[in-house]
């Protein structure tokens, strides 16, 4: 896949990786094998017909790829650009076992973006023919709680079928991770309004700066007209280390750090959201979240970027793809590698971390080797910038007023994963707010669930042919 170089890339905000032309695309796309029993589309959250979708590619029919992919998924720009292929459908695909799987993910990039270059009309309107399958359902109200992409999966879907879809987020800004976490330069912002704007057209309305648990609640909207309620409200609340030193000036959470400059434009001189510049950043954790930190801290200006990992780098949870590129862009890994202490200078400014070295012993319960630190190997980081990327769990607003909501111990929303239904009959939940810190294909696949829970749920309660 071309990209921008990495020299240059460094200097910039803009899209790494660069897209095939329809020529590369034909090319990928006729090295499928059109499989009669489609395994990849087994790996695929939101059953993607995906032979079908390159089918079309081989046959010079870009729009129609795009359509295709719509049936299902009203994100495909998104996933192509941020989905881990490789765990899912290209793991799955034939040519995998003796060669390359089929590039998938690309090809979806390419039709997704083929339609929004030669048919915008199309590609962010309803123009695509896409019209309610029962307008009779408008009457019926549904509101959704967050619009991450499983919120807008839910919203889309249900607005396709003809419900009346209210989506409430508590932002500015909508979009959920994909705006305020992921950056531009691997989802740049016109994609992600695109595909936005393309649930909104369906019929989804949005409405941003409703905090639900504060504004109103769940209960209220249930008594205030709306026959279902989705719950996408994600995973916002960051985990951290317990270590001395965390309160220390310096020291964000990956989430902090990421809004900052996704959603405040920190970076931008134009805004007035502060940031300091690191000359030392210290990324602790491996995921995607690390690795969206460390290429951040980088391109605000930082003169050294470094990755701290307890584990080694087989065990990094960040997807292959991005690893690479952090790497290609000058970001160190200090791998076996486990923070003690942030030490602080008179300021209360972070100016060091204490770290000690690790080793793997047998696997965990995440079937990963456990890493055990070895006695006094403690050595010292020097860190101007500490960015804690450990992951996230949901938010505790909804669980907290909610009342008779059933929920793990760490917080997650209890569902029937059949339906998407939590304890409260016709409340609905899914994505990281259920699962804890998952993927945007994982939360896309739940909100497909939780739609079809929904549709069921209110046909059964007005009598209603299903
Ligand atoms: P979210 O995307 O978190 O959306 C939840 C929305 O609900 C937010 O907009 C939030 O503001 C809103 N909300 C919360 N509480 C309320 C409330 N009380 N009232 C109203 N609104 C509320 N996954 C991948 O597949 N590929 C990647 O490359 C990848 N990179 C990632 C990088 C980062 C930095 C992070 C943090 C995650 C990444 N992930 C990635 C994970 C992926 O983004 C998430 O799994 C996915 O976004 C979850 O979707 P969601 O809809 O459940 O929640
Ligand atoms: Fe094509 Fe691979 Fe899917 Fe077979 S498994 S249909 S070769 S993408």
């Amino acid at each position: 896949m071309p990209q921008q170089d990495a020299a240059e890339r460094i200097r910039n905000f803009e899209e790494v990786a660069l897209g095939y032309d329809a020529a590369t695309a034909v090319d990928e796309a006729e090295r499928c094998l059109n499989c009669k029993n489609k395994p990849c589309v087994a790996g695929c959250p939101v059953n993607i017909d995906i032979p079908a979708f390159i089918e079309l590619i081989k046959a010079g029919d870009f729009l129609g790829a795009a359509r295709e992919l719509k049936k299902t998924n009203s994100l495909p720009a998104i996933c192509g650009r941020v989905c881990p292929q490789e765990e899912q459908c290209e793991k799955l695909c034939i040519l995998g076992k003796k060669g390359e799987p089929v590039a998938i993910g690309r090809l979806e990039r390419f039709a997704a973006d083929y339609e929004a270059a030669h048919a915008p009309s199309t590609s962010s309107g309803c123009a695509d023919g896409v019209k309610p399958e029962n307008p009779d359902l408008a009457k019926y109200h549904v509101a959704v709680v967050g619009s991450g992409p499983a919120g807008l999966t839910v919203a889309g879907d249900l607005a396709k079928k003809g419900y009346s879809v209210t989506i409430f987020e508590a932002l500015h800004k909508t979009g959920g991770v994909l705006r305020y976490g992921i950056p531009e330069f691997r989802l740049p912002r016109d994609i992600l309004d695109r595909e936005i704007h393309y649930v909104e057209s369906l019929g989804a309305k949005i409405i941003t700066d409703v905090i639900v648990g504060r504004t109103f609640t769940v209960e209220d909207l249930l008594s205030d007209g709306f026959d279902a309620v989705f719950v996408g409200t994600g995973a916002g609340a960051p985990k951290l280390l317990g270590i001395p030193g965390e309160n220390l000036s310096g020291v964000y959470s990956g989430n902090e750090w990421l809004t900052r400059i996704n959603l405040m434009r920190a970076h931008r001189e134009e805004y007035a959201t502060p940031i300091k510049i690191p000359k030392n950043a210290c990324i602790i954790g491996a995921g995607n979240t690390a690795m969206d930190c460390a290429r951040t801290a980088l391109r605000v200006g930082a003169e050294q970027v470094t990755i701290v990992y307890r584990r080694s780098r087989t065990e990094m949870p960040a997807r292959a793809e991005e690893i690479e590129n952090a790497e290609h862009e000058g970001v160190i890994f200090k791998l076996l590698t486990n923070p003690k202490r942030f030490i602080g200078d008179e300021k209360g400014a972070v100016k060091a971390i204490e770290c000690l070295r690790m080793e793997l012993g047998e696997p965990d319960e995440s079937g990963r080797r456990r890493p055990i630190p070895v006695e006094n190997s403690e050595f010292i980081i020097e860190a101007d910038t500490v960015i804690v990327a450990l992951g996230q769990n949901p938010n505790p607003l909804i669980r907290t007023t909610t009342k008779g909501l059933k929920t793990e111990s760490w917080g997650g929303i209890i569902i029937d994963p059949e339906t998407g239904m939590t304890s409260i009959p016709g409340v609905f939940a899914g994505g990281d707010a259920v699962t804890g810190e998952a993927t945007v294909i994982s939360a896309m696949g739940a909100g497909k669930i939780a739609a079809e829970g929904i549709d069921k749920f209110i046909k059964k309660k007005y009598g209603l042919e299903s």
